[in-house]
């Protein structure tokens, strides 16, 4: 462990230089990184000071001023350079992320990927940040649409993508010629400092330090002061609806722009013609997979009536072979969760669901060794439980009977969350019934595979608490920047719009 922090550049954490920030400002707390294997300490961090921001923010909007106008294909080679430093990194940065959040090493690693899929995609996107070309009404007149970088963007993140959320704002918005302000979760700091030195040694052999800032401060000092610093003119926050609602409200009071990423209560309905082989595969990776503490992870399982008695045998067994232990080990599928506070929600939803009337059918203890760990958790719930409704970040999956496809989707729906879901179905009827607009609310809906798992290619986010956010491929990078109409006339007269006189 100790040569992994130390090639990651993680051995000076007390000197502050992590911030961007003057080094050796008045120290207002540090703030320890835990293994959640065993809650021993990982690394100790300088937090930073609202100074300290300050000074962050300061050299953001100053670079901002600089890089709004190199062209976007050269900042998009410097983004190619950005991808190529995460692959040399690839397998530290993810054995940290499995150090530091608990994912098995291949999601640890899938979750670096993610980050060099979007730099690449974002490189591709640095020659196609595209606008409209439109009639005018009137004679020799043109208008277009073309898009400008946007400014400064603070990005809060969650601590269960530690790597890839920010990657996935700060790839986008350096190509469209933003600056970033990082300001990750409290409880995965190293992760971020690591990635940020990754990133910031490409800027800074280029002249582009300030481009990407990283401050780890408390909520209430540093996150708020970025929630009200009119420099930056979009959010970008990712984590608990409970969060979102705050940045929301703050944020939107000074008309800053927010792009909201928020929690899931994701559901899989299984149709009676499905192939259970492959619903059993897909259940189980989204509900079981790391740990539950994904913002898609399958939360719900809406089964036909009819093939219920053999589907929750299957699930039962498939549940017990999910091997528990070090994440970094050979063979593990379920590693920790983050920390001893989400071990306790855990066993409170399992408490609440069995006094709502759930039966639990797989697991639901924690696990009896050192470290954050829970058993994997099958509960068989009815529609009426309040705690259904609620995401646990933790491996509980309720399943709930239906009769007919109506009544699922309308189940499926029936939560204030609207991020990922999906239906196992070899009905083409049934499929496209549950993507039209009558079925599925949410951001994201899938046929024959889980609810966690999205491509970078596709606009990710979701709707209603979940927060409206798209962020990723697609057009995704509308987020990041500003939109403006032109209007050139390059005749000798000055018609007006509407046919309206005003001669002088
Ligand atoms: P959290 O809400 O506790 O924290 C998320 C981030 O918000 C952290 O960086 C935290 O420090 C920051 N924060 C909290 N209050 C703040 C404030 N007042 N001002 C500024 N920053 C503030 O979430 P978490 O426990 O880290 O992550 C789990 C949650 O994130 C789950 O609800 C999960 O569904 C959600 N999530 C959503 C997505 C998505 O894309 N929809 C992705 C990952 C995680």
């Amino acid at each position: 462990m100790r040569e992994l922090l130390a090639r990651l550049g993680l051995s000076d954490l007390n000197a502050g230089a992590w911030a961007g920030a003057p080094v050796g400002g008045p120290d207002d707390g540090t703030l320890v990184s835990l293994n959640p294997t065993d809650n021993s300490v990982l690394g100790q961090v300088q937090l930073a000071t609202r100074a300290q921001y300050d000074a962050v923010a300061s050299e953001a909007a100053r670079a901002f001023r600089e890089w709004r106008m190199v062209p976007a294909p050269k900042r998009g080679e410097i983004v190619r350079q950005m991808g190529d430093a995460l692959r040399a990194n690839k397998d530290d940065l993810g054995a940290l992320v499995s150090l530091e959040v608990g994912k098995i090493r291949s999601e640890g690693l899938g979750e670096v990927q993610e980050s060099i899929d979007i730099a690449d995609f974002s490189v591709g996107l640095s020659r196609q940040l595209y606008g409209l070309s439109l009639h005018s009404e009137r004679p020799q007149h043109r208008m277009m649409e073309q898009w400008h970088p946007l400014g400064p963007v603070g990005v809060i993140t969650a601590f269960n993508f530690p790597n890839a959320v920010w990657a996935w704002n700060a790839m986008l918005a350096a190509v469209c010629g933003d600056t970033v302000i990082w300001k990750p979760s409290l409880k995965a700091p190293l992760t971020a400092i690591a990635t940020h030195r990754v990133c910031e040694a490409v800027l800074a052999k280029h002249g582009w330090s300030g481009v990407f800032g990283l401050v780890i401060g408390k909520d209430a000092e540093v996150g708020e002061a970025m929630l009200r610093d009119e420099r930056l003119p979009l959010i970008s926050a990712t984590g608990s609806t409970r969060m979102g609602r705050r940045v929301g409200a703050v944020v939107s009071e000074r008309f800053g722009r927010t792009l909201l990423e928020l929690g899931g209560n994701n559901a899989i309905i299984v149709e009676p013609d499905a192939d259970l082989s492959l619903a059993v595969r897909g259940i189980t990776f989204g509900a079981v997979g790391t740990a539950g503490q994904r913002c898609t992870t399958t939360r719900r399982l809406f089964v036909h009536e009819r093939i219920s008695s053999e589907l929750l045998p299957r699930l039962v067994a498939a549940w017990k072979q999910c091997r528990i232990g070090d994440p970094l080990a050979e063979g593990t599928l379920v590693g920790p969760l983050i920390d001893a506070d989400a071990v306790r929600s855990f066993e409170q939803a399992v408490a609440t669901a069995i006094s709502q009337g759930g039966e639990v059918l797989a697991g639901g203890k924690r696990v009896d060794r050192p470290g954050n760990y829970v058993e994997p958790t099958l509960i068989r719930a009815h529609a009426g439980m309040a705690i259904c409704k609620e995401e646990t970040f933790a491996p509980i999956l309720y399943v709930v009977e239906y009769r007919s496809l109506e009544e699922a989707i309308h189940l499926q729906n029936d939560v204030p969350q609207g991020l990922s879901s999906s239906i196992f179905t070899d009905s083409f009827r049934s499929a496209e019934t549950f993507l039209s607009a009558a079925g599925s609310d949410c951001g994201i809906a899938n046929v024959n595979i889980g609810t966690s798992g999205a491509e970078i290619g596709g606009a990710f986010g979701g709707e209603k608490e979940t927060g409206g956010g798209r962020e990723s491929g697609s057009d995704a990078w509308k987020a990041y920047m500003r939109r403006q109409t032109n209007t050139m006339n390059w005749g000798r007269d000055l018609p007006l719009a509407q046919g309206i006189t005003f001669d002088v």
